[in-house]
């Protein structure tokens, strides 16, 4: 195998080996799969990430990922206007309206509170929230969050920052266990934790 040969090899892997999940051998593998199958199948991954990126943005409005300025769902008018639900990331969104359990709005933090980390309120789309919540409208706000601590502390800042409201505040029931990430719910116990959702604080 040449220098070049090599080198091609090695950056395909190392792009793998950033994704979540992926270590050395689960990259090598697909960074060969990929390279014995024909141009299609490679260019086509290719592309789709390239156009996906390049046309995906934040929804003004919720910041879910959209590929216009607002997203498909702030601008369906059939949907619940008093409920709203905050999440951490958009792939959240994906799992909730997949369980087709849920017919309000949502609000897309795109992170927790994490002092280990440095991530602090301003850091993500907690302004935003209350700003939604100002213009009135929602009668409940149902978090949505992981249930960690980090999940805890921003659940706990947000009932705070939204005090001068008139909303009622609810979070998930605990059929999810605790520490577990809100991604890899199976859709059902998903359901059954907005179902049985409960007050907080
Ligand atoms: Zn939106």
């Amino acid at each position: 195998m040449s220098i070049n040969q090599s080198d091609y090899i090695r950056d395909i892997v190392s792009a793998f080996k950033k994704l979540p999940g992926i270590g050395e051998r689960s990259a090598r593998r697909l960074a060969f799969y990929i390279l014995s199958q024909n141009e299609s199948v490679a260019y086509s991954l290719a592309n789709a990430i390239k156009d996906g990126k390049q046309n995906i943005k934040l929804c003004k409005n919720c910041f879910n990922l959209s590929g216009e300025d607002f997203c498909p769902i702030c601008k369906n008018t059939s949907r619940n206007s008093k409920l709203l639900c905050v999440v951490e990331n958009p792939e959240i969104i994906y799992v909730f309206e997949k369980s087709g359990n849920f017919n309000g709005f949502y609000h897309v933090l795109h992170g927790l509170i994490n002092p280990l980390e440095g991530i602090t309120p301003s850091d993500i789309k907690l302004k935003e929230l209350a700003f939604r919540v100002e213009q009135g409208g929602f009668e409940e706000i149902i978090l949505a969050l992981n249930p960690n601590s980090n999940g805890e502390a921003t659940m706990v800042y947000i009932q705070k920052i939204l005090s001068p409201y008139n909303v009622h505040i609810t979070a998930l029931a605990r059929g999810i266990p605790i520490g577990s990430d809100l991604e890899y719910v199976d859709k059902d116990t998903l359901s059954e934790a907005i179902n049985y959702r409960k007050n907080f604080g």
